[in-house]
């Protein structure tokens, strides 16, 4: 930690693993001789790189990339792009860092990296966004591939500026090869690969309420902060499991609906218009649009699934969520709960889903998306759909039981960083140094 001593995010995650894996580096002491602990923490390789493109008016602007490859003792890294103003070194190590275990946790055979740009989407022209995308894959291209390398989405990364980067691949590679996921379903994308992370969080989420306290969505009240990708599945897929939406955010604020939020509403504000989430109201009268996005964890609600970014729910939230009756909390995005909010979760019986498992669905069907590429082949919805819902009660299941082993019944923060620890550092003893 001392060599990187202002990368906080990055070293919130490492703490939160390592105090987790005490108990298995007592069981395995020829893991602490190895150097495993202190190999899991340092990235194998650390790209970083100009990014330069015109804008609009022809002046050459200048934002930095990242690639962080971060281990690929099972598999080739994989890991999704994020483009957003606050992302530097550390932002990338810590998501990085947790992808590692997350992909172990989908039992595919997936290697963990992160990358992306301090490059604000925010507000650019369609021309400006491409011309960025070709430039950051002029670079980015080098240290990628199908069999290396291989990037997805993230926040500021979706559908269109995969198509971009793809584009830009295929064009400089004189190649066709499913180097990049949550690609377009005419060239080599999966179906079901849009709705997974929030769809999978669902899964996942459910079959804990159901093992854990015979709960479920069914006649539940949810909030979900963020209204982007991941959000808006999972608000889609929470309201078929039969339960009411009330309240969705954006980095402006946060929208309540006593009747229950429309997604076609939101999809037409985020997806075509590309607007603010406070548009919502134009729309319904009834909803009501509060400033600052921090405060959607004081609406009432049973589950709470935090969707947007990292720390956004933090103690004080924790204390009104279990006040107000929330009896479950799974991340959606990635460590979005602050530590000393999962401890108060943990604390008082909180169902809490981490994001390394909570929210592996993505990556998992990235994973399936990147075997239909190998085969040439693709799957149907149901497939796709029945493959996720497997492997999230799988990902839960084995959770659960490493938490349950090692002393720490029910808690699935600790089960899942010791579920994909043992997977990861048993591939790396194996393969030694
Ligand atoms: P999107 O860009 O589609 O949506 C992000 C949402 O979060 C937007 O509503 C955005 O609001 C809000 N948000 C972003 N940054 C902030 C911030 N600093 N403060 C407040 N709100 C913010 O991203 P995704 O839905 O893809 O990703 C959301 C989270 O899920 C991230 O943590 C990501 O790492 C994680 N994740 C995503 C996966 C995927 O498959 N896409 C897979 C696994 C995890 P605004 O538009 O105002 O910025």
């Amino acid at each position: 930690l001392k060599r990187d001593p202002n990368e906080p995010e990055f070293h919130q995650a490492i703490k939160e693993v390592l105090e987790s894996l005490e108990p298995v580096a007592e069981k395995n002491p020829h893991w602490i001789k190895a150097g495993i602990f202190n190999r899991m923490v340092e990235p194998e390789r650390q790209i970083i790189f100009s990014v330069p493109w015109a804008d609009d008016n022809g002046v050459i602007q200048t934002n930095r990339g990242f690639r962080v490859q971060f281990n690929s003792a099972i598999g080739p890294y994989k890991g999704g792009l994020r483009f957003h103003p606050s992302v530097y070194l550390g932002i990338i190590k810590f998501l990085g860092f947790e992808q590692v275990f997350k992909n172990a946790l989908t039992g595919l055979p997936l290697g963990g990296g992160k990358g992306g740009s301090d490059f604000d989407p925010k507000g650019k022209s369609d021309g400006e966004i491409m011309r960025f995308c070709q430039s950051f894959m002029i670079e980015l291209h080098r240290h990628i591939g199908e069999n290396t390398d291989v990037p997805a989405g993230d926040i500021g990364v979706g559908g269109r500026e995969i198509g971009y980067m793809y584009g830009m691949y295929r064009r400089i590679r004189n190649s066709f090869t499913g180097t990049l996921t949550g690609k377009g379903i005419a060239w080599g994308g999966s179906l079901v690969r849009r709705e997974a992370t929030g769809y999978g969080l669902c899964y996942f989420m459910e079959e804990a309420m159901k093992s854990i306290a015979e709960k479920s969505f069914q006649g539940a009240t949810v909030v979900i902060s963020g209204s982007g990708n991941v959000a808006s599945y999972a608000a889609k897929k929470a309201q078929q499991l039969g339960a009411k939406v009330v309240a969705l955010s954006d980095s402006s604020g946060y929208v309540y609906d006593p009747e229950g939020i429309k997604l076609e509403t939101v999809k037409r504000i985020k997806e075509i218009e590309r607007k603010r989430i406070s548009e919502y109201v134009k729309y319904h009268p009834k909803a009501k649009f509060t400033e600052g996005y921090s405060n959607i964890w004081s609406v009432k609600c049973d589950i709470a699934l935090p969707c947007a970014t990292q720390n956004e729910l933090d103690e004080e939230a924790a204390k009104t969520l279990i006040a107000n009756g929330c009896f479950a909390v799974g991340e959606g995005a990635n460590m979005p709960v602050t530590p000393e909010a999962v401890k108060i979760f943990i604390k008082n019986g909180i169902i809490f889903g981490p994001a390394k498992a909570a929210n592996a669905g993505g990556v998992a069907t990235s994973g399936l998306e990147m075997a239909q590429n190998s085969l040439r082949y693709s799957w149907t919805f149901e497939e796709v759909d029945t493959k996720l819902k497997s492997i999230m009660v799988d990902i839960y299941k084995n959770t659960s039981s490493a938490a349950k082993e090692y002393g720490h019944e029910n808690n699935l923060a600790m089960g899942a960083n010791i579920a994909g620890f043992l997977k990861i550092a048993d591939a790396m003893y194996a393969q030694g140094t």
